[in-house]
């Protein structure tokens, strides 16, 4: 189902570029109609001032009215002209300019939506935290950070206790609020700049920038700790959820996976000696 997901957003990804390049050469034309126009009427404006310096030299040598009479008639048939020459050109630069700002929207619509499917293909439908493509992604990012700053870099992963029995007991629609509100109250007790992502069922994985291991196992207890009020209200009742976690260091050079994997055995030790917990590695 993820992989039929996936190919969908790449197909409606692949459309949306394709309309925002139509919109861009649509527009491109347009804006290249519009200055050949502007260039029509500049001439235009040029044949009229000669025709006005031709009616001067006319009007300073008419010597009876008669002759003055067909030049002020000129006159008005070239302004005439004139008029109504930039009337038409002004309603065409008018319906132009129209359907160029109509284009500009669709151009800026279909950024956004594909901005929005680059989200949504690296973000987890449930807990609207990242998913595992996400996390790759960020990982890459701030571990390539983390080694040219030479600065620390924690990973920690993290495991709903009991969940099984949560769901058994409440339902699978429960554990679902679970995961919700326990992915945003993890987003809200790190940092902002940190990275929290779904790594499997009820398995989160966060990147703690900058934290060396000592520090990033007092940043994850700090968190056990607010969760020992009730995390949500289920038919009237208070649900307490706790976690337990492990927290590593992450080696230059090493794998995401790598670290996950070290990262696992503190989550292993921190189960196995009494959970709510979190254990290094
Ligand atoms: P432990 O404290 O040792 O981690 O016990 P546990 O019951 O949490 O561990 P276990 O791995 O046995 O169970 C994990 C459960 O998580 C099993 C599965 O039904 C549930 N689960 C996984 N993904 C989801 C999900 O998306 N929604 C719900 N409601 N449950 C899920
Ligand atoms: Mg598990
Ligand atoms: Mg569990």
């Amino acid at each position: 189902a993820a992989s039929a997901m996936l190919a969908d957003t790449r197909a409606r990804q692949a459309n949306a570029k394709r309309g925002r390049e139509t919109a861009r050469s649509a527009l491109k034309q347009l804006l290249a109609g519009m200055i050949g126009e502007v260039g029509a009427l500049q001439q235009h404006a040029g044949g009229f001032e000669s025709a006005i310096e031709r009616h001067a030299a006319a009007v300073e040598s008419a010597d009876s009215l008669e002759g003055l009479t067909s030049v002020v008639q000129a006159m008005l048939a070239d302004s005439r002209e004139l008029r109504s020459a930039v009337g038409a050109s002004h309603e065409r630069l008018l319906r132009d300019s129209q359907r160029a700002s109509e284009l500009e929207t669709r151009v800026r619509g279909l950024e956004a939506e594909l901005g929005r499917l680059a989200n949504e293909a690296c973000t987890d439908a449930l807990t609207q935290v990242a998913n595992r493509r996400g996390l790759e992604q960020s990982f890459n990012e701030t571990s390539a950070r983390a080694a040219t700053n030479g600065t620390p870099l924690a990973v920690g992963l993290i495991d709903i206790d009991n969940f099984k029995k949560l769901n058994d007991r409440l339902g699978h629609g429960a554990g679902d609020v679970a995961l919700k509100a326990l992915a945003a109250e993890v987003r809200k007790g790190l940092r902002p700049g940190d990275d929290v992502a779904r790594y499997g069922g009820e398995e989160f994985v966060v990147l703690l920038h900058g934290l060396a291991l000592a520090e990033a196992q007092q940043a994850l207890t700090r968190l056990q700790r607010k969760l020992s009020a009730s995390l949500f209200m289920h038919e009237g009742e208070e649900v307490f959820v706790t976690f337990s976690a492990g927290v590593t260091e992450w080696r230059a050079g090493e794998t995401m996976e790598a670290a996950i994997e070290r990262a696992d055995a503190g989550l292993y030790e921190a189960k196995r000696t009494g959970k709510n917990r979190t254990c290094t590695a």
